[in-house]
């Protein structure tokens, strides 16, 4: 496990890639924590292969083997929580805190849906038909193909995994080239569950070999992917042609209203959180502040100060507050969009600049952009970086226009002491998760987790609500 070379698991054996790919800690490229096989088509065909010749057997296999499997990694994830915590702040870049708690997460997620497949239900109805009986159960839908992106390497690949195997599909899981570290201690973990060969494939390797071959292999019956907008329709375009059942959750450009009436400490306490923490690369982060103009300028105000003591470092030290950004190619279109806003004439009220830590990493200050308005490019693009903007409002009812005014709609957040603007506000906006005085991040691993419009297709993740997906509905008729 130690070996700096990581291999494919595929068919319930160690597989050797067609290639090797250095993963490069963003704190310090210096430091390479390992060499990840990468699939190529042939080695992707096994895989499906091996998937497809188990889902009969392991679709109908025991639910104590499933909860026992599912639990089993839950608690290693949970035990192990500091090591593998170390090695996902290292890989991605967050900082050793969060990365502990995504583990934790993780485990948690498993613990649940060990829970979950116990807990199977169905219904039965009399039939219209004299002497028929109508029973409704679901069943697992077949081989799913799970693709995910590097912001959180391994809570996001738990989220789509565990459901997976727990509902009795068999799954073929690609994680992103940049954070591919957490995947892979994720995988040596299932792969000693005691789940049967072929149920569960790692194949590493690029979106565009790896990936396009998932997607357009007729022996996936299902794929849930999480990344960018872009790659989400192109996959929910190839999959339709396939009738394929498609998941989706892409991008976001979360809105954060701040009212006049709001508790300045606590809306400052949780932008700051919401926009910064994670070094803004959470897909539910809020990126547009909407600040009404009673409270506008001392609103800014408390963000630049608050903004200025937060430490930007090394993801392993101890006194980090943000960590770098992910990835080089991430950090340029951070770069860039901080140009874009000077372009467009906002002012650039603090940060957005890169930053010398001792080690050659990708630090960038959080930057946030006054005087904008909602139609500059900066309020209307997913950056995906600790790079946020403040829009003036006159009142609420202008925030709440500006807030749904974009094309996503994952999560939305208002800082109000008004219950009247609260309601109103959880009604009306157009996001899969509404926050009242929360971040516009973090959210609770139970319960259904998914946005609208260009952020979201398909049916809900996590919860009891991941059964939509992972899940057919069968309806059976019985005369006796
Ligand atoms: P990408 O869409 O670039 O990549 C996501 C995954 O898709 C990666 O594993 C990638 O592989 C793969 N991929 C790329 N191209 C293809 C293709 N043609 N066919 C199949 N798979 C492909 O997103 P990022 O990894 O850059 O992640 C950032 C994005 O993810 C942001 O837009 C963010 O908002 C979104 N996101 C959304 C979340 C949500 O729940 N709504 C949560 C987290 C992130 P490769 O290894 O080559 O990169």
């Amino acid at each position: 496990m130690s070996s700096p070379k990581h291999d494919l698991f595929i068919a319930g054996q160690w597989v050797s890639g067609a290639s090797y790919q250095p993963n490069v800690n963003p704190s310090n490229h210096e430091d390479v924590l390992g060499y990840y096989a990468q699939a190529d088509l042939p080695l992707v065909e096994t895989a499906v292969a091996a998937a497809h010749q188990v889902f009969e057997s392991w679709s109908v296999s025991g639910i104590q083997q499933r909860s026992d499997a599912l639990a089993f990694i839950g608690a290693e994830l949970i035990a192990r929580q500091f090591e593998l915590g170390t090695l996902l702040a290292r890989e991605e870049g967050k900082t050793r805190k969060e990365a502990i708690a995504e583990v934790v997460r993780a485990g948690q997620i498993f613990q649940f849906f060990a829970g979950e497949c116990l807990r199977m239900t169905g219904d039965i109805l009399p039939s219209v038909r004299p002497g028929v009986s109508v029973e409704i159960s679901r069943e697992a839908v077949g081989v799913v193909g799970v693709i995910t992106p590097w912001n959180f390497p391994i809570a996001i690949p738990a989220w789509k995994i565990a459901p997976a195997l727990a509902y009795g599909n068999c799954v073929v899981f690609k994680p992103a080239d940049v954070a591919p570290g957490s995947a892979w201690a994720l995988a040596e973990i299932i792969s000693r569950s005691g789940i049967p060969a072929g149920v569960f494939n790692l194949v590493m390797g690029s979106g565009r070999v790896v990936g396009e071959c998932m997607v357009n292999h007729p022996h996936i019956s299902a794929m849930t992917f999480t990344g960018s907008t872009g790659t989400g329709m192109q996959i929910a375009q190839k999959s339709a042609a396939q009738l394929k059942k498609v998941q989706l959750e892409m991008g976001g450009k979360n809105p954060q209203v701040v009212l006049d009436d709001a508790d300045l400490q606590q809306a400052v306490e949780l932008s700051v959180n919401s926009a910064f923490f994670s070094t803004g690369q959470r897909c539910t982060a809020t990126s547009r502040f909407i600040v009404t103009e009673g409270i506008h300028d001392r609103y800014v105000a408390a963000m630049k100060e608050r903004m200025a003591q937060l430490r930007v470092g090394d993801a392993l030290a101890d006194d980090t507050d943000i960590g770098p950004v992910a990835s080089r190619s991430q950090l340029e279109q951070d770069l860039s969009y901080v140009q874009i806003g000077r372009d467009e004439g906002a002012t650039l009220a603090i940060g957005g600049t890169l930053l010398e830590r001792g080690a050659p990493g990708n630090y960038l200050a959080p930057a946030l952009f006054t005087e904008t308005h909602n139609q500059m490019r900066i309020n209307r693009e997913e950056i995906f970086g600790p790079v946020a903007t403040v829009i003036r409002v006159k009142d609420y009812e202008e925030a709440l226009a500006v807030a749904n005014d974009t094309q996503f709609g994952l999560s939305a957040g208002i800082a109000t002491t008004s219950l009247i603007y609260a309601s109103h506000f959880k009604r009306h906006s157009q996001a899969g998760m509404v926050m009242v005085n929360v971040a516009t991040a973090g959210v609770d691993y139970h319960v259904p987790f998914g946005g609208r419009k260009a952020s979201s297709y398909g049916p809900r993740e996590q919860g009891s609500y991941a059964k939509e997906f992972y899940t057919v509905v069968k309806t059976s008729y019985t005369y006796a």
